[in-house]
């Protein structure tokens, strides 16, 4: 990879739960891609971007080190590697561009279900199993209390079990795992989502300037996908009653219909999505047709 040249390298998981919406997310801010399953570097055919997948865990390190321009990863890999580079003198700077709106997951502490637990000083001096030593080791150090952890890269949630920790440290999302395997979820020590990265040193202009086009696009895709386009036909009488009930409508468009004075359309963007039971309401007030369209992208 060579960072001087005019092409922006972005680093995104190969294949895993961050892989499809990170490319998602590239397409919809107009970046377009063929990929050849067995390739690490992917070329875009109708930007300067090079795509290069990756583990999760090797994209931080290539931010950090500057061998890639931009990384998508979550929060929690990325704030583990600054922390172990920190603690191993590696260079840990990168410019945070963006939280994006996926990969969402805690890492919390667990234990089996048949123990006790009044809180953290029940496992101080015991084993946690986590893939995650430097973030545990951050929180029990600034909540005061010591444990030692158990490394595992994998199968972390059997590790009380086959008796090699007492509790474990683990991604969690809906807690189905934890479940399955008898633990129950006691203290959330880290909240994340995946995050979009640059690395520390600036880049050469045409990168530069390329990135300021992507991150507008960013931003409209990630704030369409927040709204919903609504239009509905509303009693004048009753207009400010209906705009009152629409969640999260600043200006509404108000159209005035060819067939009847009595009733207005209306138009609005809301940043919420409209539930059916605010629909009910709206029809008891006299609306009608009413409509609730997703928008696929936003400029302002
Ligand atoms: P790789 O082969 O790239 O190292 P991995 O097995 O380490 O993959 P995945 O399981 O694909 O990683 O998870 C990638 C990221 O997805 C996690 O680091 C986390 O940020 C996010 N994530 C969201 N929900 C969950 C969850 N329930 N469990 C684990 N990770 C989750
Ligand atoms: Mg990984």
């Amino acid at each position: 990879v060579d960072t001087n040249s005019s092409r922006l390298t972005i680093a995104i998981q190969k294949s895993g739960r961050l892989s499809k919406e990170s490319m998602n997310l590239l397409q919809a801010c107009g970046v377009k891609f063929s990929l050849h399953e067995a390739r690490l570097l992917a070329h875009s055919s109708n930007q300067p971007i090079d795509l290069l997948r990756v583990r999760d865990d090797d994209i931080p390190g290539l931010v950090m080190d500057g061998v890639v321009d931009l990384g998508l990863v979550g929060e929690n890999v990325l704030e583990e590697a600054r922390l172990e580079r920190v603690a191993t003198k590696l260079p840990a700077e990168f410019k945070r561009l963006r939280a994006l709106e996926f990969g969402a997951c805690r890492l919390s502490i667990a234990v089996p279900k048949e123990d006790t637990y009044n809180g953290l000083s029940d496992l101080n001096g015991k084993r946690i199993a986590t893939t995650y030593p430097y973030l545990l080791q951050d929180y029990l150090q600034r909540q005061g209390f010591s444990a030692s952890t158990a490394v595992l890269t994998g199968s972390v949630e059997v590790a009380p079990r086959a008796g090699l920790a007492d509790a474990v440290c683990d991604l969690v999302s809906t807690g189905a795992t934890l479940e399955a395997n008898g633990l129950v979820e006691q203290d959330v020590i880290f909240r994340s989502q995946a995050q979009l990265i640059q690395r520390p040193e600036a880049l050469n202009s045409a990168k530069q300037a390329l990135i300021e086009q992507l991150l507008p696009r960013l931003d409209g895709v990630q704030m369409a996908r927040e709204s919903k386009y609504i239009m509905l036909h509303a009693p004048r009488a009753a207009l400010d009653e209906v705009v009152a009930l629409l969640p999260g409508a600043e200006d509404p468009t108000i159209l005035p219909l060819s067939h009847t004075d009595k009733l207005v359309a209306v138009h609005v963007v809301s940043t919420e999505t409209l539930f059916w039971e605010t629909m009910e309401e709206l029809k008891a007030v006299g609306c009608s047709s009413i409509l609730v369209l997703p928008i696929e992208k936003m400029m302002g």
